[in-house]
């Protein structure tokens, strides 16, 4: 399952939202509108303060330049140069004081509201992912999806973090600053703002040119996490086979089209500031050239040219960060497609809102159950039905790929079937809550899954509250309860990823006692032994006969002897029921199953002879 994929393996692409993202975003943090709002008055206000230095320069070299005739002593009434300055010096400590502080709040309320998206996101995201079904998780690899969860929802905090706040800053600036140019001369004030247009077309130019750019990144993002997944959760394969070299070279042609696609953005990206710079050159001269000519006329005061030049500074030189702070929107969007794409998908096994009365039986049903993985391909099931009577032990047998696994997958609803119908205690599970339908089940999947965890958090996880004894009475029943004493940290042994510290067969039994531990309305076992010697195999199986006892179990196996005692073995070929009854019955019916017998009890005759 873990295995790398061969090379060229066909994975389908994460689908990309196709509407605007942007306005998805805003959507989105709808319900932080409140503090959006509070941080731009915030950037604004900062903006405000921070324009004030340049007015404060010119005015003090107007003090120095025109005595008692100057703005400041026309303001408060003060005659004395020097009480002037220092009229001048109070003022720009509490400005600055104002600056500082608003900029602290402005900046820790768009950070704050960065992470809050972020982790709101990717809760959503991952929240969303889990509602989805299981074919989608077939279709989709799971580094691909760990992308979006992981590397897509950063970056669009890396753009949230700090962008919006310098946007908001250019933009007052550009407002503030030619407000000032306009009150002191209009004429300056034009020549001033000449590269702006061009500054702001040039951006949108860019912005469109990017997007495709950072979409390529993206993906290319998501095909190397893929290969990562895919290459370290095979490592053993990969080392049983020497393919460490194929790996590497994977990987490296992975990591190199990430590169190219990221170099490839970024030159085009890079080159926006220079053309910035060029603009901003022009508008600069232009006010120094004019401005001064207008100075030396005695048109404009000395204070007023000098504020003027540090305000065209002022001016352009914060657009040329525009093309920074547009990268990282570019990129940010590009996630965001992803990462809407995701959300829209529509789960569509969907829970119905029945509950089932309790305490539940557990009769399940097949009625005339067709199904097949995917629409269009071959069916996997053809018009099954079996009937499970409430408190009964009922086997499943059948070769390989004939569809067993698919039965009981069905009835826990991780697949819809085609047609027919499917109950438990009479209701169709359909219409039955989540809860209630997968409440009843105890499940042993044929491939066993553990979590990174210890013993016990594994034992527990359909039942968190179960108390110490019931954990070991569970790990007992099923055979698991002197290995896992005989370990050094017993039940808090920790048992790696996926379960990899552990043998095959005592990561079934862990499996087997984790489901008889939820004590479940129905138990279902999917080759729940076929990993155990037959000495602990015959043990599990006195055991199950009390687990199971009063309780409806289904039992998928192999090795017939394990399901002899069965209430009824209903046998499968191509998926369809081809014969069913007791043990006696079908070998003395002479079919399919009598000759599996044969076969096996030929094999294996001396341990079945009882
Ligand atoms: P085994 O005894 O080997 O466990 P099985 O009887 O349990 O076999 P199933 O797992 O039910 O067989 O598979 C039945 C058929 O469905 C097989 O042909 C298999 O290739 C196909 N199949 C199983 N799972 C999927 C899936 N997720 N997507 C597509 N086809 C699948
Ligand atoms: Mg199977």
């Amino acid at each position: 399952m873990a295995d790398p994929s061969p090379a060229g393996a066909p994975r389908t692409a994460i689908p990309l939202s196709t509407t605007p993202p942007l306005r998805e975003l805003w959507g989105y943090a709808r319900s932080h509108r409140g503090q959006v709002v509070f941080a731009s008055a915030m950037s604004l206000f900062n903006k405000a303060c921070d324009i004030a230095p340049e007015l404060l320069i010119g005015a003090a070299v107007d003090v120095v330049a025109r005595g008692s005739d100057s703005f400041v002593a026309s303001l408060f009434g003060i005659d004395d140069r020097w009480d002037q300055l220092v009229v001048l010096a109070v003022v720009t400590v509490v400005v600055w004081l104002l600056e500082s502080a608003s900029e602290y709040v402005a900046i820790l309320n768009w950070r704050y509201l960065a992470q809050t998206v972020e982790h709101e996101a990717r809760m959503d995201t991952y929240g969303h992912v889990q509602r989805l079904e299981m074919s989608y998780f077939e279709d989709h690899t799971s580094g691909g999806l760990m992308a979006v969860l992981n590397d897509d929802v950063n970056q669009l905090e890396r753009f949230l973090d700090l962008g919006p706040h310098k946007l908001i800053i250019t933009a007052a600036n550009v407002v503030f600053v030619g407000v000032v140019f306009f009150v002191v001369s209009p004429l300056l004030a034009l020549l001033a703002f000449l590269p702006i247009p061009v500054i702001v077309a040039g951006s949108l130019v860019y912005q469109t040119r990017l997007e495709p750019r950072y979409a390529r990144v993206r993906a290319a993002a998501g095909t190397i996490s893929d290969t990562l997944t895919n290459s370290i959760g095979g490592m053993a394969t990969i080392k049983a086979f020497n393919a460490e070299d194929r790996e590497q070279a994977r990987v490296d042609a992975d990591s190199r089209a990430y590169r190219d696609s990221n170099r490839e953005a970024i030159r085009f990206s890079t080159g926006f500031n220079p053309l910035i710079r060029m603009a901003v050159l022009v508008g600069f001269t232009m006010t120094l050239l004019v401005g001064g000519h207008l100075a030396l006329d005695g048109t404009i005061a000395l204070g007023v040219f000098s504020m003027l030049v540090y305000m065209t500074q002022r001016l352009l030189w914060p657009l040329t960060a525009l093309g920074e702070t547009l990268d990282l929107y570019q990129r940010a969007m590009a996630s965001c497609r992803r990462i809407f794409g995701v959300l829209q998908v529509e789960p569509t096994i969907l829970p119905g809102a029945v509950d089932l009365a309790e305490p539940v039986r557990g009769a399940v049903r097949f009625d005339d159950v067709h199904f097949a993985y995917d629409v269009g391909r071959d069916h996997v099931l053809h018009g099954l039905s079996i009937d499970v009577p409430a408190g009964e032990t009922h086997a499943i047998v059948g070769a390989t790929g004939s569809g067993k696994s698919t039965v009981v997958k069905l009835l826990l609803r991780l697949y819809e079937p085609t047609s027919g119908r499917i109950t438990l205690d009479g209701q169709p599970i359909s219409e039955l809550t989540f809860t209630s339908l997968r409440g009843a089940m105890g499940f042993v999947a044929q491939d066993v899954f553990l979590f990174h965890g210890t013993v016990r958090e594994n034992l527990t996880y359909g039942r968190p509250d179960a108390t110490d004894a019931e954990v070991r009475r569970a790990a007992e029943l099923a055979e698991a309860a002197t290995f896992i004493e005989a370990m050094p940290q017993g039940y808090d042994t920790l048992v790696g990823e996926r379960g990899q510290k552990l043998s095959g067969g005592q990561r079934q039994r862990l499996t087997i006692a984790r489901a008889i531990l939820r004590d479940p309305a129905v138990l279902v076992l999917d080759e729940a032994t076929s990993a155990v010697d037959n000495e602990t195999e015959a043990a599990i199986q006195r055991s199950m006969e009390k687990v199971s006892a009063g309780r409806t179990t289904i039992v998928i196996a192999h090795r017939l002897s394990t399901v002899r005692h069965a209430h009824r073995i209903h046998v499968m070929e191509a998926g369809r029921v081809v014969e069913a009854g007791t043990h006696e019955e079908l070998v003395d019916h002479g079919g399919l199953y009598a000759a599996l017998w044969r076969v096996q009890t030929g094999e294996t005759g001396a341990a079945l002879a009882d």
